[in-house]
């Protein structure tokens, strides 16, 4: 049985502004009242679970407890097929310290080049969002959301965060960071699961 989330005000467990953004668009129909962990000076956690489930737990619970109030989250990451995955749960990782995400895409590319991947069928990847709601009682619900596409290069458009200039969805002749950002929230991953963590916990 799902817990329903009942009340009127939620702390977003991220640091990520992209994200932030996001997740705050999608919450803005529910009339809940947003703040986020860095508005109220809640440190990050240490991330070191090994599956997006385990780290989306660890930031929801973190925020929960730090906030005495239901504390959303989001573990997310691009995985490559051709990369057995990677860089999955270590996405952000792969922008290093300055969190330069040219980089970050540079190294796929690379990575990529590597293992003699140039055909676009050869470059197929997927985005995943893990959603976490906690309460400060440490009950979590937890969904998912992924979509799938191809690794394009060079990147695309200025648009999103992240990956975004890389990822083309499947069907689609725009990457995530060509596209509106309209259009980008309604078929991505984190959307994705944000419409099972509604019919889950806020209908
Ligand atoms: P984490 O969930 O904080 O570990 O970070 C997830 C990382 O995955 C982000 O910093 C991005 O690099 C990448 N990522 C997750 N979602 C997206 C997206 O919607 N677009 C582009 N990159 C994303």
């Amino acid at each position: 049985m799902r817990r329903r989330f009942a009340g009127d005000r939620l702390v977003m467990a991220s640091h990520n502004p992209g994200k932030l953004a996001e997740l705050r668009e999608f919450l803005a129909p529910f009339g809940v009242s947003v703040v986020s962990a860095g508005d109220l000076g809640l440190p990050e956690p240490v991330e070191d679970g090994d599956s997006f489930v385990a780290n989306a737990l660890i930031k929801a619970h973190a925020s929960a407890r730090g906030a005495k109030l239901p504390a959303l989250a989001d573990d997310s990451g691009l995985c490559v097929d051709a990369l057995g995955g990677a860089p999955g749960i270590h996405s952000a990782r792969w922008a290093g310290p300055g969190k330069d995400f040219g980089v970050a895409m540079a190294r796929v590319e690379a990575e990529l080049a590597a293992t003699g991947a140039a055909a676009p069928e050869r470059r197929g990847g997927h985005f995943v969002s893990v959603l976490a709601l906690a309460w400060p009682d440490g009950h979590a619900e937890t969904v998912e959301g992924r979509i799938d596409g191809t690794l394009v290069w060079p990147p695309r458009g200025t648009g999103g965060f992240g990956y975004d200039p890389m990822f083309l969805p499947t069907g689609e002749s725009e990457t995530f960071g060509e596209m509106a950002a309209a259009r980008k929230n309604r078929l991505s991953h984190r959307a994705r699961a944000f419409v099972r963590l509604v019919d889950a916990c806020f209908r």
